[in-house]
């Protein structure tokens, strides 16, 4: 099945300005880990914002497992989407600790199950014991594990990340993205990930795709066209 497929996508910020997103079309399978590359301003963003219904588009359809979330006649909301966002600069509650901060998310799951979804998400992403600690009580690198300790608690259906990596230093980096790919593998989870470093998507994507423009096939070509390349 098909956890995300998106058809004819066409979304531009005003009436009178180009499409960041013309005539997009893309989908996934469940498992899979795609990676989003592209020139800052390609639209990489705008395209989560979409998926997540942080934003409306004009025109196409978004259906996120099986279900319709955006169409010409259907808009759900992103809390009822099913999918889970990691950003950039974590966006952990400052004033709350780590079990707090993950069990922000649960508050759909029945009480009795939420302490163990905890442990289980902690144990997860390998940070145990730090469960009563405060966000600047944690390294970047481990803020980042409970950033997507929070966002996969909720089991969603899909996970967007939004250049998860680019405030952590190169070493990090690249332990990082060895655990990230195990933790994503062993949770089945279905995951877009945005960056614009080619190495993030060889160590962590089974495939990717580019926004943005052609640059080689047409000096004149000064349209925004969409690129998809499969690893
Ligand atoms: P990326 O994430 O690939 O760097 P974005 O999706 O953030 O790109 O932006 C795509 C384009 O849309 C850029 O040209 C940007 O200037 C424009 N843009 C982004 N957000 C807004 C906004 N809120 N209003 C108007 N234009 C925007
Ligand atoms: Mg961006």
């Amino acid at each position: 099945m098909n956890i995300l497929e998106i058809s004819r996508l066409t979304f531009s910020f005003s009436r009178k300005s180009e499409p960041v997103i013309k005539d997009f079309s893309f989908s996934m399978k469940k498992g899979e880990i795609v990676g989003i590359l592209g020139q800052s301003g390609s639209g990489k963003s705008t395209l989560l914002r979409l998926i997540s219904g942080l934003e409306m588009a004009q025109s196409g359809s978004i259906k996120i497992a099986g279900k319709t979330v955006f169409d010409q006649k259907v808009f759900i909301q992103p809390e009822d989407r099913g999918v889970g966002m990691v950003f950039q600069d974590y966006a952990l509650f400052p004033h709350m600790n780590v079990r707090d901060n993950i069990l922000f998310g649960l508050h759909r799951l029945p009480r009795k199950e939420r302490k163990g979804r905890v442990k289980e998400m902690l144990e997860l992403v390998k940070m145990e014991p730090f469960e009563l600690r405060f966000p600047h009580e944690l390294s970047g690198g481990q803020q980042q594990r409970i950033a997507l300790a929070r966002a996969l608690a909720p089991k969603p259906n899909l996970l967007l990340m939004d250049e998860p990596f680019s405030n952590l230093d190169a070493d990090l980096k690249e332990a990082i993205r060895e655990d990230l790919r195990y933790i994503l593998k062993t949770a089945n989870m279905t995951c877009i990930i945005v960056t614009h470093d080619r190495q993030d998507v060889d160590a962590i994507c089974d495939r990717s795709i580019i926004l943005g423009q052609k640059q080689n096939e047409s000096k004149n070509n000064d349209k925004i066209d969409m690129l998809t390349i499969i690893k």
